[in-house]
C-alpha cells in the first residue's frame, strides 16, 4: 500500500505510522465533546453498481443489508451519469453547474485550464471545487472525518481538509480499504471518525471491459459484496456497531455500447475556431472566445447532420439537466441517445467496443443506481421509491446530527422517509 496522510495536528498513531503534515483538519483530529455520542456513517460506493443488479445477483451480504434496513428502488444520478460529478454531488448535495465538477474532464474558460480525474495537481487543488463536501461540514462541526477514497477528498476545500486521507490508488486492494476503514472505527471515541466515505471501482473497470452479458459482471458484484461481508461483520463487532449506519450507494448505472454507435466528430462538423472538445455520451465543445454566433453555427451544423443525439447552447439545455449555470460544461453540449457516443477522430475506440458504458441522460433506466442503507434509525426491511442523488448529503447530515450546508439542491424529506423518528 502507498504512503498515506494524514492532516491531523500533532498526534502519532502507532496504529496507522502516518506522517502528519500542518493541520488543515479543523478538528485537529479530536471530536468535540458534543460530537462523541454522535451516530456514525459509512458511506460506500460501488462505482457503476446498476440499481437491478440487486435483484438480478445472488448477492447475501448486500441481502442483509435490505433486510436490516431499507432501500430505495434506485438512485437518479446527476447529470451526466459520470463519476466524478456524481460522486461529488452526492457528498455536497449540489448538480454539477453548481459544484462546479461538471464531467471527469472539462474546460474551464475563466481559468483557461483543464481538469481531468486522473491529473493529480487538478484533483488536489481545491480551487476547482465549490460547495462543501459532507466531511468539510463534519470537521467544521468539530466531528472528525476520513475518506478512503473520494473525488474531492484530496483537497483542502474551502481551506478545509478530512483528519485521514488516502490518495488515490487503483490498486490498493479491497480488503485492505476495509481493514482500513475498521482501524479508523477502533480508534479511542475522541479520534474515531463518525464519518467515513469508502469507495470501489471494481464493477465499473469489469464493466468497462466486459459485455455485459459477460459472467464477469456478476462476479465483480459478488466479490464486492463479500467484500462488504466482512465489512458488516466487523462493524457488528464493535461494541458501538449498533450506532454505526452503513450507506451503499453507486455514482451510475450501465448500459451496453458497440462500435456502430460511436460517431466521429470530424464527420459532422469543421472543428475550426473550436478550442476544446471533450467527447463521449454528453459532449462539450468551447468556442474561442466564447464568440456566440460561431457556437450557434457549430450547434446547427451538428443538429443538421446528427441523427442519434442533439446539440444545444448551454443556455437552451432542458432544466431537468441542471447543466446551465457553469461556463465549464461547453458552449454548445450535445446529448446523445443512449448507447450512442461522440468520438474525435484521434480518439480510441475502446471504451465504446461491446462493453459497457455509461454517461447518458440520467432518466435512462440503465443509468440508475443502486441506494440502500441500515443503520439504529433506519426501517428494518422498508422499500422506498426512487431517490435523486442530491438528496443524499442532507439525509447522511441528518443521520449525524449536523447542519447542512446552506443553499443545496437536495432535500433530506424524501430518503428521510426510510428513517424512524
Ligand atoms: P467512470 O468511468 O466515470 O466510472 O470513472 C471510473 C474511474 O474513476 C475509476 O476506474 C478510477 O480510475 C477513477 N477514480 C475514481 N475515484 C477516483 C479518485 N478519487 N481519484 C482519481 N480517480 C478516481
Ligand atoms: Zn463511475
Ligand atoms: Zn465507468
Amino acid at each position: 500500500m502507498k504512503a498515506w496522510v494524514t492532516y491531523a495536528l500533532c498526534a502519532l498513531f502507532a496504529l496507522t505510522g502516518q506522517v502528519f503534515s500542518a493541520s488543515q483538519s479543523s478538528t485537529g483530529g479530536m471530536n468535540a465533546p458534543e460530537q462523541r455520542e454522535k451516530p456514525y456513517v459509512v458511506l460506500v460506493s460501488l462505482d457503476g453498481f446498476r440499481a437491478d443488479y440487486l435483484d438480478r445477483f445472488r448477492l447475501p451480504n448486500l441481502a442483509r443489508v435490505m433486510k436490516r434496513g431499507a432501500r430505495a428502488k434506485w438512485m437518479n444520478p446527476v447529470f451526466p451519469s459520470l463519476t466524478f460529478p456524481n460522486h461529488y454531488s452526492l457528498v455536497t448535495g449540489l448538480h454539477p453547474d453548481k459544484h462546479g465538477i461538471v464531467s471527469n474532464s472539462f474546460y474551464d474558460p475563466a481559468r483557461r485550464q483543464k481538469y481531468a480525474m486522473h491529473d493529480g495537481p487538478a484533483v488536489t487543488d481545491g480551487t476547482w471545487y465549490r460547495g462543501e463536501p459532507i466531511w468539510v461540514t463534519a470537521e467544521t462541526q468539530g466531528m472528525v472525518a476520513a475518506c478512503y477514497f473520494w473525488p474531492g477528498s484530496e483537497a483542502a476545500i474551502g481551506g478545509v481538509r478530512p483528519t485521514f486521507v488516502m490518495p488515490y490508488d487503483d490498486d490498493a486492494p479491497n480488503d485492505a480499504r476495509v481493514r482500513r476503514v475498521l482501524e479508523w472505527l477502533r480508534l479511542p471515541p475522541d479520534r474515531r471518525p463518525h464519518l467515513i466515505t469508502l469507495y470501489f471501482s471494481e464493477l465499473d473497470t469489469t464493466s468497462h471491459r466486459n459485455s455485459l452479458n459477460s459472467p464477469n459482471i456478476e462476479r465483480a458484484a459478488r466479490s464486492l459484496d463479500a467484500t462488504l461481508g466482512v465489512l458488516i461483520d466487523g462493524i457488528d463487532a464493535l461494541s458501538f456497531g449498533s450506532q454505526v449506519n452503513l450507506v451503499i450507494t453507486a455514482d451510475h448505472g450501465m448500459v451496453e455500447t458497440s462500435r456502430s454507435r460511436t460517431i466521429t466528430i470530424e464527420s459532422l462538423v469543421d472543428l475550426s475556431g473550436i478550442e476544446h472538445t471533450f467527447d463521449g455520451p454528453v459532449s462539450s465543445f468551447h468556442v474561442a472566445g466564447g464568440d456566440i454566433a460561431r457556437a450557434r453555427k457549430l450547434r446547427d451544423d451538428l443538429n443538421a447532420r446528427l441523427r442519434n443525439g442533439r446539440a444545444y447552447l448551454r443556455d437552451e439545455l432542458p432544466d431537468r439537466y441542471h447543466y446551465s449555470a457553469d461556463p465549464r460544461a461547453g458552449d454548445v453540449v450535445v446529448i446523445m441517445e443512449e448507447a450512442w457516443a461522440l468520438k474525435r477522430a484521434t480518439a480510441k475506440l475502446v471504451q465504446f467496443g461491446n462493453r459497457g458504458a455509461h454517461g447518458w441522460d440520467p432518466a435512462a433506466p440503465a443509468m440508475r443506481a443502486v441506494f440502500l442503507a441500515m443503520g439504529p434509525t433506519l426501517k428494518p426491511g422498508l422499500v422506498i421509491d426512487p431517490v435523486d442523488n442530491v438528496d443524499v448529503y442532507p439525509f447522511m447530515t441528518e443521520l449525524l446530527g449536523l447542519r447542512a450546508a446552506p443553499g443545496i439542491d437536495g432535500q433530506p424529506g424524501r430518503i428521510g422517509s426510510m428513517v424512524r423518528k
